[in-house]
């Protein structure tokens, strides 16, 4: 945690991650929530490499490293290795907070109704669930198109978990992954989701893939509206990168006006498709405000294909036959 960042922000998550790098338990104290990072949707199940190149001087010294040093993120914390260590980890991390600060698990959209069940049984406050859309975490093209469940099922499946358990409404659920849109929010809320977190639509926001200094789009081998290489530390627009000089590319006052913007049209967006539906408090969205377009999205959202009534989604559970299409046409 920057000094500047606590005193700029009303409200600060702080990550716990495996790799602990810079981690500080005085920081901890400071934050407004604290979420234990176990997975996220860009590459569920995996780790990381931090290039030497990103480790400057400044960040080495924030995250406690090697100056240039290449380092391992690792997939798993090191100080816990299943739900059971991770319930005392939980209450050694609400003791040094004098149980003031929420809690939350972050995990990448996989098997999602038992890791839900699971950050529950350890004793989270809050499901922060990560769906396939999210982008990048300096991922292989591999992990990021072929892997986790995309975020609208997942919220599905994750709300269907709650409400097994009886803890919905009790149990937190933030979903991040692809949101980008006040209609994207809406849905989300709909589907049962308390709140949303957003990533690459600030980044995008603040200049991420622009077509400007195009020349170093093509050096760096990519395109503009094509470009994920921010783990190169070279990003064309000043974002991602420690290089002095590229980060002069980044106006800052320009920047937070973007994304100023990009935050209050979401927010009316969202304001404007609840009063469509008639409700007072954009939290009143429920599923009975969708309709799905395609089977595919009917049987994954559990809303009704339009022209119907039916939830083919609690049909096809009903039948035993969820995932099994083929069986239901042939009875
Ligand atoms: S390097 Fe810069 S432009 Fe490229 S994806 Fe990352 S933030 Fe966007």
């Amino acid at each position: 945690m920057l000094e500047a960042e606590r005193e700029a922000s009303r409200l600060l998550v702080y990550q716990v991650l495996p790799s602990h790098y810079g981690f500080n338990v005085h920081h901890l104290r400071r934050a407004d929530a604290i979420e234990i990072c176990i997975g996220q949707g860009a590459k569920p199940g995996t780790g990381g490499l931090l290039l030497g190149e990103k480790v400057s001087g400044e960040i080495a010294a924030i995250r406690e490293l090697p100056a240039g040093v290449d380092q391992r993120s690792p997939v798993r914390h090191p100080d816990w290795v299943g739900p059971d260590d991770l319930m005392i980890k939980i209450e050694e991390l609400r003791e040094a907070t004098d149980g003031k600060i929420p809690i939350y698990i972050k995990i990448g959209a996989s098997r999602v109704a038992d890791d839900v069940k699971l950050a529950c049984k350890a004793g989270a406050d809050v499901i922060v669930l990560d769906g396939m859309e999210a982008s990048t975490a300096a991922s292989p093209d591999m992990l990021m198109e072929h892997t986790a469940v995309p975020t609208m099922p997942a919220l599905v499946e994750a709300v269907e978990a709650l409400r097994e358990l009886g803890l919905l409404g009790e149990v937190g659920l933030i979903v991040s992954g692809g949101i980008r849109s006040g209609m994207d929010v809406a849905k989300a809320l709909a589907l049962g989701a308390d709140a949303v977190s957003i990533g690459t639509a600030a980044l995008i926001a603040l200049n991420c893939n622009k077509p400007i200094f195009v020349e170093d789009y093509h050096q760096l081998g990519t395109e503009p509206y094509a470009c994920r290489l921010c783990h190169t530390g070279r990003c064309p627009v000043g974002i991602t990168t420690q290089d002095p000089q590229l980060m002069k590319r980044l106006e800052i006052e320009p920047a937070t006006e973007r994304v100023t913007n990009l935050l209050n049209t979401m927010t009316m967006e969202l304001q404007m498709i609840a009063r469509a539906c008639g409700k007072s408090d954009v939290h009143d969205l429920e599923p009975e405000d969708l309709r799905a377009l395609t089977i595919e999205a009917a049987i994954m959202s559990g809303c009704p294909l339009v022209g119907t009534t039916t939830n083919m989604r609690t049909l096809l559970h009903n039948l035993g036959q969820l995932g099994d299409l083929g069986t239901l046409a042939g009875k």
